[in-house]
């Protein structure tokens, strides 16, 4: 028998009880992973099987990929506010 991988405890209340959701289970085809302490929940995608181990994976790095988004963000918006700047010196 093959083992699973198991998945983090949740990152935001510590919680260790973690419900996934593969299409082995669900009748739709999304996969899931969701804290049953704190009902934090992070999806795959609205269509597509994933299997238990790629969920597993995906909420492991969710913290990770949350920070990476954050600070992609930033450099947005550090971009959008030089372009606004741009702008002003306009008149406009
Ligand atoms: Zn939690």
């Amino acid at each position: 028998m093959e083992k699973e991988k198991k998945p983090r405890a949740c990152w935001k209340c510590g919680c260790k009880e973690i419900k996934i959701e593969d299409c082995g289970y669900s009748s739709f085809n999304v996969g899931w992973a969701e804290c049953t302490g704190c009902g934090y929940k992070v999806k795959l995608g609205c269509c597509g099987c994933f299997p238990h181990d790629e969920i597993v994976n995906y909420w492991n790095s969710s913290k990770q990929r949350l920070k990476k988004s954050l600070g992609e963000a930033k450099k947005e918006a550090a971009r959008i506010k030089a372009e606004l700047a741009e702008g002003a010196s306009d008149g406009g």
